[in-house]
């Protein structure tokens, strides 16, 4: 029976993870501070004995045996990220320090979960993994951004000095059921706010670009990542190349929620990046792997969700 740590396995993507890796058998333990996260989303689990929840920062040295590593432990919704900068670069830095050293010891494999973020405002467009990127390294995006810039340091450094078995999977946004009703990320937000009959904030004209995928195309595709041959351990990006502009998401979740809710432009925030869609050929050609479920379809099962939620 492999046994697998989650760090982050309370929040959004990290408590599906863990939902699947019980159900394939897996002996699973969530090390979560529930800064983000919450003790419900994981209540489920734990009528199994093969799950085991830790509550701790990963900021924090933490032993164990363990197979296999994910690694989320970090707030991903901007506004959650920006409350306290230095705890999220710490998070990303130091956590992803002590994961590493964790694997050093114990001979686990270890996948991050990175982001796109790490193309920044993008020159280059889609994004391959090859692609460097163009961050601003003192802005109000770059706790996030560069922190999770330095973990990949941090892995590609352990693997060639320390020899450790790592993974790097750069997620688009992703969105579905499970995401808190405060996440403050785009999807969450239009829906509520078409659900509760309230205006549906567009940031900017609208006519930025975001890429959203599934939360179960994303978990399946890192747990393929997790799983390929040892030589996959290049950063593969992860994401659902449909592109659209934040102006059609509002329009098609007022479609798919009925609501007559009023569009509302709001002031751009700071190094909003404006455009985003991933080239998914490493995807495709190492994990056999592309997205399966379309916006629509993805946004009725996220829809009834929060209907059921708020
Ligand atoms: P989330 O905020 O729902 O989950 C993050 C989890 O990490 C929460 O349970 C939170 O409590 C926990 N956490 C935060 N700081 C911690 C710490 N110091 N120690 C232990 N636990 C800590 O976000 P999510 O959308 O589920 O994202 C999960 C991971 O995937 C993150 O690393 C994020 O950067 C990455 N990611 C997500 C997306 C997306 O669109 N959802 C996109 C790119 C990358
Ligand atoms: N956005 C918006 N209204 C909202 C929340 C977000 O217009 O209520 C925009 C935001 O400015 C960005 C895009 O939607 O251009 C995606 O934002 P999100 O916070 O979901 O994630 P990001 O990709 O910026 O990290």
């Amino acid at each position: 029976m492999k046994k697998i740590l989650v760090t982050g396995g309370a929040g959004f993507l990290g408590a599906h993870l863990c939902e699947r890796l019980l159900a394939a058998d897996a002996e699973v333990t969530c090390l979560d501070n529930y800064f983000t996260g919450n003790p419900r989303n994981i209540a489920a689990l734990q009528s199994s004995n093969r799950f085991r929840v830790v509550e701790q920062s990963v900021v924090e040295p933490f032993d164990g045996e363990f197979d296999e590593i994910y690694n989320l432990a970090c707030p991903a919704s901007p506004v959650h990220y920006q409350m306290d900068p230095v705890y999220t670069f710490e998070t990303s830095i130091l956590g992803t320090i002590n994961i590493l050293r964790l694997a050093e010891r114990t001979g686990a494999k270890v996948l991050q979960a990175s982001t796109s973020e790490v193309y920044g405002d993008p020159h280059v467009h889609p994004q391959p993994e090859t692609y460097w990127g163009n961050v601003n390294t003192i802005g109000i995006r770059s706790c996030y951004d560069e922190g999770k810039r330095g973990a990949e340091t941090c892995l590609y450094d352990y693997q060639r000095s320390r020899g450790v078995n790592v993974r790097v999977a750069r997620i688009f946004n992703t969105y579905g059921p499970g995401m808190h009703p405060e996440d403050g990320r785009v999807v969450s937000n239009f829906i509520i706010q078409a659900l509760k009959g309230e205006d549906i904030t567009i940031y900017g004209d609208g006519g930025q670009t975001r890429s959203f995928c599934y939360r179960d195309d994303l978990i399946e595709a890192m747990i393929r990542l997790m799983n390929a041959p040892d030589h996959v351990s290049f950063p593969v990006n992860i994401g659902n190349p449909g592109e659209f502009t934040i102006l059609e998401l509002a329009e098609i979740v007022l479609e798919e929620t009925g609501s007559r809710s009023k569009l509302v432009n709001m002031p751009l925030p700071e190094d909003d990046p404006m455009q985003r869609c991933p080239d998914i050929s490493r995807a495709k050609e190492y994990l056999d792997w592309e997205p399966q479920v379309p916006l629509r379809e993805g946004l009725r099962r996220t829809i009834d969700y929060f209907r059921k939620v708020i």
